[in-house]
Protein backbone atom coordinates (compact mmCIF):
# COMPACT_ATOMS: atom_id res chain seq x y z
CA UNK A 1 0.00 0.00 0.00
CA UNK A 2 2.84 2.27 0.89
CA UNK A 3 4.28 1.59 -2.52
CA UNK A 4 1.07 2.43 -4.21
CA UNK A 5 0.37 5.90 -2.34
CA UNK A 6 3.91 6.69 -3.55
CA UNK A 7 3.16 6.34 -7.02
CA UNK A 8 0.37 7.59 -7.35
CA UNK A 9 -0.36 10.49 -5.14
CA UNK A 10 0.87 12.74 -7.66
CA UNK A 11 -2.29 11.59 -9.23
CA UNK A 12 -4.63 11.85 -6.71
CA UNK A 13 -3.34 15.56 -6.21
CA UNK A 14 -3.78 16.20 -9.77
CA UNK A 15 -7.37 15.08 -9.55
CA UNK A 16 -7.86 17.38 -6.35
CA UNK A 17 -6.22 20.50 -8.07
CA UNK A 18 -8.66 20.09 -11.19
CA UNK A 19 -11.55 19.24 -9.56
CA UNK A 20 -10.92 22.14 -6.93
CA UNK A 21 -10.62 24.69 -9.83
CA UNK A 22 -13.69 23.77 -11.43
CA UNK A 23 -15.98 23.86 -8.33
CA UNK A 24 -15.74 24.20 -4.20
CA UNK A 25 -14.51 20.22 -3.69
CA UNK A 26 -14.44 18.67 0.49
CA UNK A 27 -13.24 15.46 2.28
CA UNK A 28 -16.07 13.25 2.08
CA UNK A 29 -16.88 14.48 -1.40
CA UNK A 30 -13.74 14.26 -2.90
CA UNK A 31 -12.90 10.87 -1.17
CA UNK A 32 -16.42 9.42 -3.15
CA UNK A 33 -15.29 10.53 -6.22
CA UNK A 34 -11.52 9.54 -6.10
CA UNK A 35 -13.56 6.06 -5.49
CA UNK A 36 -14.96 6.19 -8.72
CA UNK A 37 -11.65 6.14 -10.09
CA UNK A 38 -10.47 3.58 -8.54
CA UNK A 39 -8.30 5.71 -5.91
CA UNK A 40 -9.87 3.98 -1.80
CA UNK A 41 -8.44 6.41 0.38
CA UNK A 42 -9.28 7.55 3.87
CA UNK A 43 -9.67 10.86 5.64
CA UNK A 44 -6.21 10.00 7.18
CA UNK A 45 -4.75 9.96 3.33
CA UNK A 46 -6.65 12.55 2.02
CA UNK A 47 -6.73 15.58 4.59
CA UNK A 48 -3.54 15.70 4.71
CA UNK A 49 -2.71 16.19 1.16
CA UNK A 50 -5.89 18.88 1.53
CA UNK A 51 -3.82 20.45 4.31
CA UNK A 52 -0.40 20.64 2.01
CA UNK A 53 -1.84 21.99 -0.99
CA UNK A 54 -3.39 24.70 1.07
CA UNK A 55 0.18 25.48 3.31
CA UNK A 56 1.95 25.34 -0.18
CA UNK A 57 -0.53 28.19 -1.76
CA UNK A 58 -2.86 25.55 -4.47
CA UNK A 59 -6.11 25.14 -2.06
CA UNK A 60 -7.47 27.90 -0.13
CA UNK A 61 -10.19 26.97 2.23
CA UNK A 62 -13.74 27.75 3.71
CA UNK A 63 -15.64 27.16 7.09
CA UNK A 64 -19.55 27.01 5.78
CA UNK A 65 -21.73 26.18 8.51
CA UNK A 66 -25.48 24.74 7.42
CA UNK A 67 -27.27 24.48 10.85
CA UNK A 68 -25.07 22.77 13.48
CA UNK A 69 -22.97 20.97 10.81
CA UNK A 70 -19.71 22.22 9.47
CA UNK A 71 -18.12 21.60 6.52
CA UNK A 72 -14.44 22.80 4.90
CA UNK A 73 -14.27 23.14 1.37
CA UNK A 74 -11.76 23.68 -0.73
CA UNK A 75 -11.00 25.53 -3.95
CA UNK A 76 -8.17 25.86 -6.36
CA UNK A 77 -6.07 29.50 -5.60
CA UNK A 78 -4.68 31.20 -8.86
CA UNK A 79 -1.27 29.81 -8.01
CA UNK A 80 -3.06 26.60 -8.15
CA UNK A 81 -4.87 26.90 -11.52
CA UNK A 82 -1.51 27.65 -12.77
CA UNK A 83 0.53 24.68 -11.65
CA UNK A 84 -2.59 22.11 -12.76
CA UNK A 85 -1.94 23.85 -16.41
CA UNK A 86 1.56 22.92 -16.34
CA UNK A 87 1.08 19.77 -14.75
CA UNK A 88 -1.50 18.89 -17.79
CA UNK A 89 1.46 19.31 -20.26
CA UNK A 90 3.23 16.53 -18.49
CA UNK A 91 0.66 14.75 -18.02
CA UNK A 92 0.07 14.85 -21.60
CA UNK A 93 3.58 13.82 -22.43
CA UNK A 94 3.45 10.90 -19.91
CA UNK A 95 0.16 9.94 -21.61
CA UNK A 96 1.64 9.97 -25.14
CA UNK A 97 4.93 8.01 -23.54
CA UNK A 98 3.08 5.69 -21.36
CA UNK A 99 0.64 4.91 -24.73
CA UNK A 100 3.23 5.24 -27.40
CA UNK A 101 2.55 1.89 -29.08
CA UNK A 102 -1.47 2.03 -28.80
CA UNK A 103 -1.07 5.86 -30.06
CA UNK A 104 1.14 4.41 -33.14
CA UNK A 105 -1.28 1.63 -33.97
CA UNK A 106 -4.23 3.83 -35.42
CA UNK A 107 -7.83 2.94 -34.50
CA UNK A 108 -8.37 0.06 -35.28
CA UNK A 109 -6.07 -1.81 -33.21
CA UNK A 110 -6.04 0.34 -30.22
CA UNK A 111 -9.66 -0.69 -30.05
CA UNK A 112 -8.08 -4.25 -29.57
CA UNK A 113 -5.43 -2.85 -27.01
CA UNK A 114 -8.09 -1.41 -25.10
CA UNK A 115 -9.99 -4.53 -24.97
CA UNK A 116 -7.00 -6.21 -24.05
CA UNK A 117 -6.38 -3.91 -21.26
CA UNK A 118 -10.05 -4.71 -19.80
CA UNK A 119 -9.12 -8.56 -19.82
CA UNK A 120 -5.77 -7.94 -18.12
CA UNK A 121 -8.31 -5.96 -15.34
CA UNK A 122 -10.51 -8.82 -15.38
CA UNK A 123 -7.69 -11.26 -14.72
CA UNK A 124 -6.38 -9.82 -11.70
ZN1 LIG B 1 -11.49 13.14 -10.83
Amino acid sequence: MVAQKEIYGGLVRLHVLHHASHEPIYGQGMMDELAHHGYRLGPGTLYPILHALERSGHLRSTVEKSGRSIRKTYVATAAGRKALVQAKQRVWELFTELFEDELAQGPRLRAAGSRKVANDKGKE
